[in-house]
């Protein structure tokens, strides 16, 4: 199968394409290296089934050009990070529907498989344990910037699932939940690749409120097998699908367990939130995906456990910050 990935160049979409070569596909790669890197698809270039091109997801013709060569698309291109949507409203937004847009147009005239990634951010305020595809999505107001992702993807689920209706793609939507490893970085704000980096360099670990707040983390090598499994499964298509990892953790359990892997002296300190992020910032108290769609439609449970999840990170941050 020929396979495009969008972000192919990023954290997820790299694992993605690393992980198709080894099942004998074939995969391009298009990243504009906004957030990406040519780091993390070194590895991969020069092998026969690989190929990639650097632009961006909302070229007409480009993309149209490579969604023409595919089976498959599987759209992850977009501006992610609490941290990057804060500061770049705008490009956030922008890069988010107007990308999405262009890929399921130009699926749309071919009717290939397309898959999209959206995101857990998308159940917004809600404070139901656990999260079923099926639940309300609750967002805060339009005057916080946090907001306009959950509301970008949303109206990229909304534009999918139109086109699914519509123009009989297919379609299947893969809603993350706060995938973690190796090549993950902390510049966009993301909490495990940054306490990482702070426990190997003695520094203060920073844990932003209360600490109370919890999230689950899924091991990249798990959101993928659940995105391939997921791609190869027909009853998928048309469909909204949670995939993660339903362990959950504080942000404070976080923090000692990574200073504890670590085996740091670090000291745990808390930043609020207005300092951290901006006057008025909303966090989610808890997110917790509800699994069982993933598993009936696939058989597939995630199972990297959240402490080996952090030795790869912890061994992944001590490699990357040694060759800088
Ligand atoms: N966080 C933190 N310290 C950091 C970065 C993030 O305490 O240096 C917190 C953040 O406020 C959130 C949680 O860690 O409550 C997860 O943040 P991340 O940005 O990784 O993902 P989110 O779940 O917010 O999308």
């Amino acid at each position: 199968m020929q396979v495009l990935i969008t972000g192919g160049a990023g954290f997820i979409g790299s694992h993605l394409a690393e992980w198709l070569l080894g099942t004998g596909d074939r995969v391009t790669v298009l990243d504009d290296l906004s957030t990406g890197s040519m780091g993390n698809i070194a590895h991969l270039v020069g092998r026969p089934n690989f190929s990639y091109r650097i632009g961006s997801v909302t070229d007409v013709p480009l993309v149209a050009e490579l969604v023409d060569g595919c089976d498959v698309a599987v759209h992850l291109a977009a501006a992610v990070g609490v941290q990057l949507i804060i500061e770049q409203p705008t490009a956030t937004i922008e890069t988010n529907v107007r990308g999405t847009e262009v890929v399921l147009a130009a699926a749309a005239r071919k009717r290939k498989l397309c898959v999209i990634a959206s995101t857990s951010e998308v159940y917004g305020k809600a404070s139901k344990v656990p999260f079923s595809e099926d639940d309300d999505v609750s967002l805060g107001p339009t005057t916080h910037s946090r907001w306009a992702y959950a509301c970008s993807k949303a109206l990229d689920e909304w534009l999918a699932l139109a086109y699914a209706r519509e123009k009989k793609l297919p379609v299947i939507v893969v809603r993350l939940f706060n995938t973690v490893g190796p090549r993950q970085i902390g510049r966009y704000g993301m909490v495990l690749p940054r306490f990482a980096d702070q426990a190997i360099a003695g520094e203060p670990i920073t844990v932003f409120g209360s600490g109370e707040q919890a999230r689950c983390f899924c091991h990249v090598r798990d959101s993928v097998e659940a995105i391939v499994r997921l791609m190869r499964t027909a009853d998928a298509v048309g469909e909204v699908v949670n995939v993660g990892n339903n362990h959950e953790i504080t942000i404070n359990g976080l923090a000692d367990r990574v200073r504890q892997i670590a085996g740091s002296q670090s000291k745990i300190v808390r930043v609020p939130y207005d300092v951290a992020y901006a006057k008025g910032f909303e966090d989610m108290e808890r997110r917790v995906p509800d699994l069982a769609k993933l598993a009936r439609l696939t058989g597939f449970h995630p199972a990297v456990q959240l402490d080996r999840t952090i030795e790869d990170v912890l061994a992944d941050r001590r490699r990357a910050l040694s060759a800088q």
